[in-house]
C-alpha cells in the first residue's frame, strides 16, 4: 500500500474512538453516550453493557485477550491492572466476556499508591471509573479504558479528575464572558493542549553501566566534553539514521493509537530531541502524552537505544522540559486568545489577555509549584531553561497595546505610525504579534500561550489544571462586575484597565537568564521560588486553597493530601539519588583512582630505578591522592546525612533534603568529576559525556 493511502488507515487504527464506536455500538447506545457527554450524567446500566459489548468485540478483533482500567495514580505515571476476557462458562468451556459494570467500575487494589493520608488502610482499594470522554483503545494485547481514580469517599487520587474538575469550571466562567459579548451559540469552551516533549536518545549498552542513569534517570557525576552545545550544530540538525530510524517507528506506533504527532526535530544539546503533537484538549493531550512518552522508551529499547525523560540527564548540557502550549477554544472552533478583526473582537480578546495576566500574577506561587519536583529542580534556571521566577513574555507591540491602554494614551502602530484607537475605546490589534523569547516562562506566541517551565517527565495534568483554574476566577470575577454593569464598554474598558495596571509587574519581555532579572523581578515584588523545597509549601498557601475549593478542583484535604505526596517524592527523590552516588563511589570511583595512582607509583618507582625524572607523575599522583582523600571524606560526611534524617513533618524533612543532602552531593560531585579528567580512561568505571552524547 502506499503511504498516501496506508497512514490514514493506520491512523487511530487501535482507537476505540467515534467512528469505532458507530460501528460496534448500537446507534440507540450511541446517541445515549453521546447525551452523556453533554450533559455530564452518568450512563445507564444498559447503555454500559451495550457499549461494553461492542468495545470488546472491536479489542477481540485487534488482538486483545485482556482489559485493563488505565488511570494517572499522583506518582505523575500511569499504572494498570489487566483483566482477561475469560470467563467460564461450565463443562470446563470459556467464553470471552464483558460487562458494562466492568467497564464503567473497576476496584483496582491500589493500596500501595501515594494518597497523602486520604486513604485510610480499611477503605485502601480506591475505584477507578471510566472517563467516557476519551477513548478507549488497544496496545499490546489489552484494552484499555482511561479511568479516574478516586477513594471510596470521592476524593480525587489521580491527576486526571482534578485537570476534568478545572477544564469544567474554565468553560463555566468563560461562557459567562461570551454571552455578555452576545455569543449565543458557543455551549462550551475548551482547554486546548499541545506539548512539545523532549527527550534524549543514548546507546543501550552504555546505559547499562551507569547505575545513576538506570535507577535515577540522570549522570549524578560526569565531566563536560570538550564539545557541547557550543556549536549549534545540533539544533534542527540533519537526523541521524539510527535516530530518524526510531522517529519513524515511533511516528507510528502514536499514530495507531490516534496520536496526532506532528513534528520532529533535533534539540539543542547533543543527543537531545524533540516531538510535538498536533494540540487537543487537555485532557486527551494528557493522555496521549502520558503514552507518548511511554512509547518513546519502548521504540527506544527496539533500537538498542534508551529514551531519557529526565528533566537533566547531563550536567552542564540543555537540559528537557515540555512546552505546554495552552489556549481556550469553543465547540464551535473559535480561538479566544486570537486577536481579532473587529473592534469587538479585539475587546473580548483583551478581556482574555487581562484575565490570564491577573490569574498568572495572582497565583504565580501556585503555577511555580506545578513545576516543582527534585528533577526540574537542575532545569529551572539553567542554561535555555526559564527562570524560577515566574513572568509572560507578550511581545512589543502586544505589550505597546497594553501600555496604551494603562496611560489611556494612543497606541501607535509600529508599522504605518497610524493611531489605531478609535470608535470602541479600545484598539484594534497587529495580527501576529509574537516575538520569539526563549528565556520567558510563559510567552504569548500569537494565538495561545507557552508555558515552558514544565519539565519533560512530567505529567501535563497539573500545570494544565492550574491554568485552567486561575483562568476560571479571573474571568468570574470579571463576569461579575460585568454583568452588572449599566454602562458595559465603560465597565469593560475599566476592568481591563484596572488588571493591566494592577499586574503589569508580571509582564517581562527582557533577558530572562540575566542576573539583573533577578534582581529587578525582587524589586517588583515577584517570587522567586529557587527550587523545589522552596516552593512546594507555597502549595496550601490560603489564596491557593481558596481558589482551588471555591471552583471545585480540590478539596482542601485533598490538597494537603497532594502536598504531602510532592514532598515525601521529593524526598524519595533526593534519597535514592545520594544512595546511588555513594554506591558508585565506594564500588568504582574510589577504587579507580587509588588504582590509577598506584600504577603511577610503580611508574614512579621504575623510573626513579634507571634515574629518570618523574616530576609529573608525581605531581598526578599527589593530586588524585589528596582528591580521594577528601572524597572519602564528603563521602562520610553525605553517608551520615542520609543515615541521620531528623524526624520531622514533610516539610521539614524535604528542607533538610535540599539544604543538607544536595548540597553535600554537589560537593561530592565536584570531587569526582575533577578525578574523572584526571583518572586515566582505562581506569574509568563508567562511560563518559563525550560517549553518552556521541554515540548514536
Ligand atoms: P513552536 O514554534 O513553539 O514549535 P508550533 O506552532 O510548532 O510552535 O506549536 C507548538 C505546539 O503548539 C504544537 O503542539 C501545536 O499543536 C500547539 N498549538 C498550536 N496552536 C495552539 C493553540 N491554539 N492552542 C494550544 N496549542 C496550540
Ligand atoms: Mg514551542
Amino acid at each position: 500500500m502506499e503511504v498516501k493511502d496506508r497512514i490514514p488507515e493506520m491512523f487511530g487504527s487501535m482507537v476505540f474512538n467515534e467512528a469505532a464506536m458507530a460501528q460496534y455500538v448500537p446507534i440507540d447506545a450511541m446517541n445515549a453516550w453521546r447525551q452523556c457527554l453533554k450533559s455530564g450524567h452518568a450512563l445507564t446500566l444498559e447503555v454500559a453493557n451495550d457499549i461494553a459489548e461492542g468495545m470488546k468485540t472491536w479489542a477481540l478483533s485487534k488482538g486483545a485477550t485482556h482489559y485493563t482500567h488505565w488511570f494517572q495514580p499522583m506518582t505523575g505515571i500511569t499504572a494498570e491492572k489487566h483483566d482477561s476476557f475469560v470467563t467460564p462458562v461450565g463443562g470446563g468451556k470459556i467464553m470471552m466476556e464483558f460487562s458494562g459494570k466492568e467497564l464503567v467500575r473497576g476496584e483496582p487494589d491500589a493500596s500501595s499508591f501515594p494518597s497523602g493520608g486520604l486513604r485510610a488502610t480499611f477503605e485502601a482499594r480506591g475505584y477507578t471509573a471510566w472517563d467516557p470522554t476519551s477513548f478507549a483503545f488497544v496496545k499490546g494485547t489489552s484494552l484499555y479504558i482511561p479511568t479516574a481514580f478516586c477513594s471510596y469517599s470521592g476524593e480525587a487520587l489521580d491527576k486526571k479528575t482534578p485537570l476534568l474538575r478545572s477544564m469544567e469550571c474554565v468553560s463555566k466562567e468563560a461562557l459567562r464572558i461570551l454571552r455578555l459579548f452576545g455569543d449565543t451559540t458557543t455551549k462550551k469552551v475548551i482547554p486546548q493542549v499541545g506539548p512539545e516533549q523532549e527527550y534524549f536518545l543514548v546507546d543501550r549498552e552504555l546505559y547499562e553501566k551507569r547505575e545513576d542513569l538506570k535507577l535515577c534517570g540522570r549522570t549524578l557525576f560526569g565531566a563536560k566534553p570538550p564539545k557541547g552545545q557550543e556549536l549549534d550544530d545540533h539544533y534542527f540538525g540533519a537526523i541521524k539514521p539510527r535516530v530518524a530510524a526510531f522517529m519513524r517507528e515511533l511516528d507510528e506506533e502514536l499514530w495507531k493509537l490516534g496520536i496526532l504527532s506532528k513534528t520532529k526535530h533535533n534539540e539543542a544539546a547533543p543527543a537531545q530531541h524533540e516531538m510535538a503533537p498536533i494540540y487537543s484538549d487537555a485532557n486527551t493531550a494528557c493522555d496521549h502524552n502520558q503514552l507518548a512518552m511511554e512509547i518513546m522508551k519502548k521504540v527506544a529499547a527496539r533500537h538498542n537505544l534508551v529514551c531519557l525523560l529526565h528533566e537533566k540527564p547531563f550536567a552542564g548540557v540543555n537540559g528537557s522540559g515540555k512546552h505546554d502550549n495552552w489556549s481556550l477554544g469553543t465547540d464551535t472552533g473559535k480561538n479566544l486568545f486570537s486577536p481579532g478583526k473587529t473592534p469587538r473582537q479585539n475587546a473580548q480578546f483583551l478581556l482574555f489577555l487581562a484575565a490570564f495576566l491577573q490569574g498568572v500574577d495572582e497565583y504565580q506561587e501556585l503555577l511555580r509549584c506545578s513545576v516543582a519536583f527534585a528533577g526540574n529542580d537542575h532545569r529551572l534556571g539553567a542554561l535555555e531553561a526559564p527562570p524560577a521566577i515566574v513572568s509572560v513574555f507578550l511581545g512589543t507591540e502586544l505589550e505597546g497595546i497594553v501600555d496604551s491602554i494603562i496611560h489611556d494614551t494612543p497606541y501607535l502602530e509600529r508599522e504605518t505610525g497610524a493611531l489605531q484607537i478609535g470608535v470602541d475605546i479600545l484598539p484594534t490589534i497587529p495580527l501576529d504579534t509574537s516575538d520569539r523569547n526563549r528565556t520567558s516562562p510563559v510567552a504569548f506566541t500569537g494565538n495561545k500561550f507557552e508555558f515552558r517551565m514544565p519539565g519533560s517527565s512530567q505529567s501535563i495534568a497539573g500545570p494544565n489544571t492550574v491554568l485552567n483554574t486561575i483562568m476560571a476566577e479571573e474571568l468570574g470575577r470579571f463576569a461579575d462586575i460585568l454583568e452588572q454593569a449599566e454602562d458595559f464598554d465603560t465597565a469593560l474598558h475599566d476592568v481591563v484597565r484596572k488588571a493591566f495596571t494592577e499586574h503589569k509587574r508580571i509582564i517581562f519581555s527582557g533577558n530572562g537568564y540575566d542576573d539583573a532579572w533577578v534582581m529587578e523581578a525582587q524589586g517588583r515584588g515577584l517570587a522567586n521560588l529557587v527550587s523545589a523545597a522552596d516552593a512546594l509549601p507555597a502549595y496550601v498557601l490560603p489564596k491557593n486553597v481558596e481558589l482551588m475549593t471555591r471552583h471545585g478542583v480540590y478539596t482542601e484535604h485533598e490538597m494537603y493530601a497532594r502536598n504531602e505526596v510532592h514532598m515525601e517524592k521529593y524526598c524519595h527523590v533526593v534519597q535514592i539519588e545520594a544512595k546511588t552516588m555513594l554506591d558508585m563511589i565506594q564500588h568504582g570511583i574510589v577504587g579507580a583512582a587509588t588504582a590509577y595512582s598506584a600504577a603511577l607509583c610503580d611508574g614512579i618507582l621504575a623510573k626513579k630505578a634507571c634515574g629518570i625524572s618523574c616530576r609529573s607523575e608525581k605531581a598526578l599522583a599527589e593530586t588524585i591522592s589528596e582528591l580521594t582523600d577528601s572524597l572519602m571524606e564528603k563521602t562520610l560526611e553525605l553517608k551520615t546525612a542520609v543515615a541521620t534524617v531528623p524526624s520531622g513533618t514533610a516539610e521539614e524533612t524535604m528542607i533538610y533534603y535540599h539544604d543538607v543532602v544536595v548540597s553535600r552531593m554537589n560537593r561530592l560531585r565536584g570531587i569526582v568529576d575533577q578525578l574523572e579528567t584526571l583518572v586515566d580512561s582505562s581506569y574509568w568505571p563508567y562511560p563518559t559525556y563525550y560517549d553518552l552524547l556521541f554515540s548514536v
